[in-house]
């Protein structure tokens, strides 16, 4: 079966760059009844911090992306490593190297001189006897012959001479090994058969391969995604708007509109833009990976967001909302159900950020309205629309929509004004702003306390 698995170095927040590669390998493992494993790479001490591992966890639990196996910190594998490294000097894959900074930029600058590309020469292979006083790297032996061939997933064969690899670092002159050695290690001892990551790291596969075949280890399958670029065609960044997967939570996106960009993003079925988590699994496969880059298109996953927003069911979606009701200091228990809400706002929200705003007056108590919509509406002329519609609602014996419509209507007609001239006022009133769902939805969500309250607050 399929082991794979997704390998964040936590540096920083999760990128959405990232987010796709993990889909992808989550996709993959779940199509194929397989296994997915988290591995956090944090062996670089200075940049990983404790706070982005947490901002890892944080986004693969928002997006769903549950692992089978992990996390494993490769921090704590730090004696296996040891234990590799010294089986590879021992087998004579390996040796110490002694050469001094000094002495490795004379022989970049010779090589240089030469128009030969810089490459350590191995003048360390056949050195017997240590250098007094210098704390040795320990390099991989790499073969002078032959070739190695990648059959790459995603960019078909790929062909590298081992004369265009030079000897590599394995272990620093602390002892601490490398980032090849330790994803060698772990790939490795964790089964894993299939490498899905960025094309960033093919560099680094043709030197994997060789540590692997060294240790009589049969190199996994590898799936090289190209990147992501922005609209600009530079690699996406933060310059080109939100990177972060967090950040698109508290933007106000669903998790599964972002894997469904995601997902799209190098990858396609036919024409299919839209795609629930389950079909994504039925239909994902690394065969249909794209070849090139793509680009990143904020309007696109808006787009996308607000479909799932529209068609989601909308317990799930309310869900999401309380989160942003919280942010707002809203509590949601204080009013309508936040699925009802959902219903009544969903076509015109674009994003949760937008809905929580929009709906934070079911909750809240409005203090002031809105000075445009205010001065346009609540005049000496609506206040007669207002009290007659407070008489009429406080003596409504259900407060439900169709008998709410009806007396809104009965008003306007009463007052020889049209139904505007009432419900607009009216919304105003409860709202504190121009915008709302219908009115009679409005006013069934609110409920005929806040409702009559607000009629009041209103005309005094
Ligand atoms: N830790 C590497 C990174 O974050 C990924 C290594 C891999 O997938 O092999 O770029």
């Amino acid at each position: 079966t399929i082991r794979t698995r997704f390998a964040p170095s936590p540096t920083g927040y999760l990128h959405v760059g990232g987010a796709r590669t993990a889909l992808f390998c989550w996709l993959f493992a779940r199509k194929h009844g397989g296994t997915f494993i988290l591995r956090i790479e944090d062996t670089d001490l200075e940049r990983s911090t404790a706070e982005s591992v947490n901002a890892i966890l944080e986004g693969m639990t928002w997006l769903g992306l549950e692992y089978d196996e992990g996390p494993f910190y490769q921090t704590h594998r730090f004696d296996r490593y040891e234990a590799v490294i010294q089986q590879l000097l021992d087998q004579g894959d390996a040796y110490h190297c002694y050469c001094s900074k000094e002495e490795l930029d004379a022989m970049r600058a010779e090589q240089m001189e030469r128009k030969e590309k810089p490459r350590y020469d191995g003048r360390c292979r056949h050195r017997t006897e240590p250098r007094e006083g210098v704390a040795p790297v320990v390099r991989f032996r790499n073969p002078d012959e032959g070739e190695i061939v990648i059959d790459d997933i995603v960019r078909g064969r790929v062909v590298i001479k081992n004369s265009e690899l030079d000897d590599l670092i394995i272990a620093r002159s602390d002892g601490s090994p490398t980032y090849n050695l330790t994803v060698v290690v772990d790939d490795w001892d964790m089964k894993v058969d299939h490498v899905i990551r960025g094309d960033d790291h093919l560099n680094n596969t043709p030197r994997q391969i060789n540590i692997l075949k060294a240790l009589g280890a049969t190199p996994p399958r590898y799936a090289h995604v190209p990147m992501i670029l922005g609209s600009d065609g530079a690699r996406l960044s933060k310059r080109h708007g939100a990177v972060s997967v967090m950040q698109y939570r508290d933007d106000g996106y669903l998790p599964e509109a972002l894997l469904n960009y995601l997902v799209r993003l190098g990858w396609s079925h036919g024409d299919q833009e839209i795609f629930s988590i389950d079909e994504m699994i039925a239909l994902f496969d690394v065969d249909n990976i794209n070849h090139s880059a793509s680009t990143f298109n904020p309007e696109k996953l808006l787009w996308l967001n607000h479909h799932h927003i529209m068609h989601g069911d909308p317990t799930h979606v309310a869900h999401h909302l309380r989160y942003h009701l919280g942010q707002l200091g809203v509590d949601p228990t204080d009013g309508p159900e936040p699925a009802d809400v959902v219903v009544a706002q969903r076509e015109r929200c674009k994003t949760l950020v937008e809905m929580a705003q929009a709906s934070a007056f079911f909750y809240k108590d409005i203090h002031g309205y809105d000075e445009k919509a205010a001065k346009k509406n609540l005049t000496a002329d609506s206040a007669t629309a207002l009290a007659a519609l407070h008489d009429k609602l406080a003596a409504l014996s259900q407060w439900e929509k169709v008998a709410l419509h009806e007396t809104v209507n009965a008003v306007a007609e009463e007052l020889g004004i049209k139904l505007g001239g009432v419900a607009q006022p009216l919304r105003v009133a409860v709202s504190g702003t121009s915008v709302s769902p219908p009115i009679d939805a409005t006013l069934a969500l609110l409920g005929r306390e806040k409702t009559l309250a607000r009629l009041q607050q209103a005309m005094e």
